[in-house]
């Protein structure tokens, strides 16, 4: 387990999926927040783990010490910058919630 490594969630860009809650086997976060990402255990997560981060749909976990260059998969595919094409397929500008 690590000492140095254990998953940040930015609380702006959670939409509080649960996601990451449910996955993670080690007892990192509080399951009765759920689906709060509550990280109560940082001590049980496991060093270079990057599995709840890859699992967010919205990139909104980093991790302390990490030094691997990783980037959560859902902005690896928008080169790095968060998506904020509007959903609704219209260009009003509206990011989305017109439709
Ligand atoms: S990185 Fe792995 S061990 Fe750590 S909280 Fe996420 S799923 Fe659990
Ligand atoms: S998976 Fe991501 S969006 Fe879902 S609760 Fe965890 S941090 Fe929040």
């Amino acid at each position: 387990m690590a000492k140095k490594w254990y998953p940040v969630v930015d609380v702006l860009t959670c939409v509080e999926c649960g996601t990451c809650v449910g996955f993670c086997p080690n007892g990192v976060y509080d399951k009765t927040k759920a689906p709060s990402p509550l990280v109560v255990n940082p001590v049980n997560c496991v060093d270079h783990c990057h599995q709840c981060g890859n699992r967010c749909p919205v990139g909104a976990i980093t991790y302390v010490g990490d030094d691997t260059g990783w980037i959560p998969p859902v902005l690896r595919e928008k080169g790095g910058m968060p998506d904020t094409t509007p959903n609704c397929g219209c260009s009003c500008g509206c990011g989305g919630s017109c439709g």
